[in-house]
C-alpha cells in the first residue's frame, strides 16, 4: 500500500497532565526503513501513565504513547532489513534502537547510545515524526519507535517482531516490554543460581515475569514485596515463596536481611517508588546487586556511600528491556507461555477501545495486572 496521507486515529496526549484523548490522527511520509502496522491490541505499561504526567524529560507534546502493540503489516518500506517481514504478517512490537552503534551490534540493543532520543522523546533521531494533528500541530508518534496506542502506525523496523503463533497475538501482545522487561532481567541480564536470593519490589507486570522466570529457574528463595495483598496472592501462586505486605512492616531492609541471612544476593524494585530505591541497596548482601528496573521520578537522587559500597562490594545497576534482543527473547516467551511456565492468560485482562479511561483507571487501583486495549 502506498499513500501520501493516511487517516486513522489514536489515543493522543496534548500535553503534560492533560490525559488521554481519543482523536483522529493524520500519517505521511513512511520512509524505506519503515513499517505501517495496523494495531490489533495495544498494552497499557505504566510507562505510558508516567509519561502522559510529564514523567519524561526527553518526550514533548502532543504525544501518542504506547509501547506494547501487536498487529498485522499493512505495508512495508523497500530498505527493511528483515526479509522474513511482509505484508499480512502479524507482529509483536517492541523498543526501538538504532542497529549500528557498538552495543546494538555487539548484541545489547537495549544499551543502544540512542536509546533515549529513540525510544522516549516520541521523535526520530533526526527530529521528525511522521504524524500530525487534523489542525496541523505535528504528533509525536515514535514513542519506542511504534506509538501503539495508535489504530495504524509508522513504526521503526527495529520495533517489529514477527508473532510466531498468530492465533494468540492477543495474549502475547504485552510481550515487547513489560513481560521481557521482568523475565529478561533474570533470564538475560542476571542469570541466577538456584541457591541465591532474590528479592522483588513491586508484582506488577513487570514484577511477576521476574518472578515467572526465577521460579523457572529453581530458585529456592523468591520474596515479593507489594502494598496490595491481592498482587502477594498472585505473586505466591505464579513462584514467589515469601511475600512480604510493606505497609505491614516497619523497616523492610531489616525485615530482608533477616529473612535472607543478611541480605539477598539481588534486590530489584520494579516500582520507581523513591522510599524503595532509597533502602534497595540495603537489602542485598556483600557482593550483591542492586537493580534499577522501574522508572523513577526524574530529578530524584540517590544517596551512595562510594565507601560502604567498596566495603561490601556491592553493585547498583539499571537495567533496561531485561537486557533483551526482542527478536529472540519474544519467541522464547512464547515458548516458556506454551509449555506452561509463563501462564500470561492469568495476567492479562482485555478492555475495547472505547474503554481505554477504565483500563487506566484499573491498573492504577491495583485492580489487574496487565490491561490489554482491543482495537474495532
Ligand atoms: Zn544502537
Ligand atoms: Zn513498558
Amino acid at each position: 500500500m502506498e499513500f501520501n496521507a493516511f487517516e486513522t486515529e489514536g489515543i493522543v496526549v496534548e500535553q503534560a497532565g492533560s490525559g488521554f484523548k481519543r482523536m483522529p490522527v493524520i500519517l505521511h511520509n513512511m520512509r524505506p526503513d519503515e513499517i505501517l502496522v495496523e494495531m490489533k491490541y495495544s498494552g497499557i505499561c505504566h510507562t505510558d501513565i508516567h509519561g502522559s504526567k510529564g514523567g519524561y524529560s526527553a518526550l514533548r507534546y502532543p504525544a501518542v504513547l504506547g509501547h506494547e502493540g501487536a498487529g498485522i503489516i499493512r505495508a512495508m518500506g523497500s530498505d527493511v532489513q528483515d526479509k522474513s517481514l511482509t505484508v499480512g504478517t502479524s507482529v509483536i512490537l517492541s523498543y526501538n534502537h538504532c542497529g549500528g552503534c557498538r552495543n546494538c551490534l555487539s548484541s545489547h540493543p537495549s544499551c543502544c547510545s540512542d536509546f533515549e532520543p529513540l525510544n522516549i522523546s516520541g521523535k526520530r533521531l533526526d527530529q521528525s515524526t511522521p504524524a500530525q494533528l487534523p489542525d496541523g500541530r505535528k504528533l509525536q508518534s515514535q514513542f519506542f519507535g511504534q506509538s501503539s496506542f495508535l489504530k495504524h502506525s509508522i513504526v521503526s523496523q527495529y520495533s517489529v517482531v514477527p508473532c510466531p503463533y498468530p492465533e494468540d497475538l492477543a495474549i502475547y501482545a504485552a510481550l515487547g516490554c513489560g513481560f521481557q522487561t521482568g523475565a529478561g532481567t533474570i533470564l538475560n541480564a542476571l542469570r541466577p543460581s538456584i541457591d541465591q536470593s532474590l528479592v522483588i519490589f513491586g508484582a506488577g507486570t513487570v514484577g511477576i515475569a521476574a518472578i515467572m522466570a526465577a521460579k523457572f529457574l529453581g530458585l529456592r528463595q523468591i520474596i515479593a514485596v507489594d502494598v496490595l495483598d491481592d498482587k502477594l496472592r498472585l505473586a505466591t501462586e505464579l513462584g514467589a515463596t515469601q511475600v512480604i505486605n510493606s505497609r505491614s512492616v516497619g523497616d523492610i531492609a531489616h525485615e530482608i536481611q533477616n529473612s535472607t541471612r543478611g541480605g539477598a544476593q539481588f534486590a530489584i524494585d520494579c516500582t520507581g517508588v523513591s522510599s524503595v530505591l532509597e533502602i534497595l541497596l540495603d537489602c542485598v548482601c556483600s557482593g550483591g546487586t542492586a537493580v534499577v528496573v522501574g522508572s523513577p521520578k526524574p530529578d530524584f537522587m540517590l544517596n551512595v556511600n562510594p565507601e560502604k559500597l567498596l566495603h561490601e562490594s556491592k553493585t547498583l545497576r539499571g537495567i533496561c528491556q531485561g537486557d533483551s534482543i526482542a527478536k529472540q527473547f519474544i519467541p522464547e516467551m512464547t515458548k516458556l507461555h506454551r509449555s506452561g511456565h509463563f501462564p500470561l492468560q492469568k495476567l492479562c485482562t482485555f478492555y475495547g477501545i472505547d474503554e481505554f479511561e477504565q483500563a487506566i483507571a484499573d491498573v492504577n487501583a491495583g485492580k489487574i495486572v496487565k490491561p490489554i486495549l482491543r482495537w474495532d
